[in-house]
C-alpha cells in the first residue's frame, strides 16, 4: 500500500530525513518510535505533502501511484488521513460545518455526490458516540478552547467520517489521561482496523500501543529507520531508551 524508498528531506534547508525506508502492506499497523527530534513528524508532514517540507531524494508510492506528485488535497481523496501533533484551532468555523464540507470536498475529488445534511449528522453521530463525543462538543468553533484530549478525540472523529485507507498518526496520545487514550485507542480500532486499511502510528511512549498492538514497530534515529521488530521492540524500549537501542542497532 505504502512503499517509503531512500527517502531523503529537508525543513529550511536542514536535511532531517536521510534515507529513509518503510513498506506498509494492507492489514498492518506499524509504530514508529524514536526520541525527541528523529524526525517522526517531518515524515508524517512529508507524506501529507506539508509546504516547506522539501523532498531532496527518495520515493514514496501509494497504491501504485507516485505519492509525492500529488497535492495534499490529493494525497487526502487517495485515502491518505495525518493526525495532527497539535491540531489547530479555527475560531469562527464549527467542527460540524469543518468536517461537512471536508467530507463532502474530498467526495467531490472522488467523482461521487455530496452527502445529504441527513446523511451527514448520522455519520457523524455514529462517529461522535464512537469516540464518547458529544455532538453539542461539535457544535463549537473547531478545537478553540478544547483539552488536549477532546482535541485528538474531534480527530478521530474526523478520521471516522473521512474513512481512509491509510492513517497516519502523530503523538495521538499525547496529552491524553488513561480515559481518553483508551477511547481513541479503541477508536483508532474500530475505525482502521480492517484488511483493506493501514496505520502507521507515530509516538514517543508504548502505552498506545497496548490499545492499538502493532504488527511491526521501527525506531527513528537521526532520520532513518535503525531497528525493526515486533510489538517487543516497543517495550524493550520503554525499559531501556532509545539510546541503548539505537546503538545496538547501529
Ligand atoms: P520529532 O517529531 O521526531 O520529535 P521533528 O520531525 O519534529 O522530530 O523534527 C526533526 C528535526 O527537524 C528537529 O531537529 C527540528 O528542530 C527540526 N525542524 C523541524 N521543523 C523545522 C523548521 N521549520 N526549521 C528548522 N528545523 C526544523
Ligand atoms: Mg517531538
Ligand atoms: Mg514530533
Amino acid at each position: 500500500m505504502l512503499e517509503i524508498n531512500n527517502l531523503f528531506a529537508s525543513v529550511a534547508d536542514k536535511p532531517i530525513l536521510k534515507g529513509l525506508s518503510l513498506a506498509i502492506n494492507p492489514g498492518e499497523i506499524h509504530a514508529i518510535m524514536g526520541p525527541n527530534g528523529a524526525g517522526k513528524s517531518t515524515t508524517g508532514y512529508v507524506l501529507g505533502g506539508r509546504p516547506g517540507y522539501e523532498v531532496t531524494g527518495g520515493s514514496v508510492s501509494f497504491d501504485g501511484q507516485d505519492l509525492l506528485a500529488l497535492d495534499p488535497h490529493e494525497r487526502a481523496a487517495a485515502g491518505l488521513f495525518l493526525g495532527f501533533q497539535y491540531p489547530v484551532e479555527i475560531p469562527g468555523v464549527s467542527f460540524v460545518q469543518f468536517l461537512r464540507e471536508a467530507a463532502n470536498a474530498q467526495r467531490k475529488m472522488r467523482g461521487e455526490e455530496p452527502l445529504s445534511g441527513g446523511a451527514f449528522l448520522k455519520l457523524a453521530k455514529e462517529q461522535a458516540a464512537l469516540l464518547r463525543m458529544d455532538m453539542d462538543m461539535l457544535k463549537r468553533p473547531v478545537n478553540v478552547g478544547f483539552s488536549g484530549g477532546e482535541k485528538k478525540r474531534a480527530e478521530m472523529v474526523q478520521m471516522g467520517i473521512l474513512d481512509p485507507r491509510l492513517a497516519i498518526l502523530d503523538e495521538t496520545d499525547s496529552g491524553l489521561d488513561i480515559d481518553a487514550l483508551r477511547i481513541c485507542g479503541e477508536g483508532i480500532n474500530a475505525i482502521m482496523r480492517r484488511p483493506d486499511k493501514a496505520v502507521l502510528l507515530i509516538t514517543h511512549y508504548q502505552r498506545l500501543l497496548d490499545y492499538v498492538k502493532p504488527d511491526f514497530v521501527h525506531v527513528l534515529a537521526n532520520g532513518r529507520i535503525v531497528r525493526t521488530g515486533g510489538p517487543e521492540l516497543a517495550h524493550q524500549l520503554e525499559e531501556q531508551g532509545y539510546e541503548a537501542v539505537v546503538q545496538e542497532g547501529a
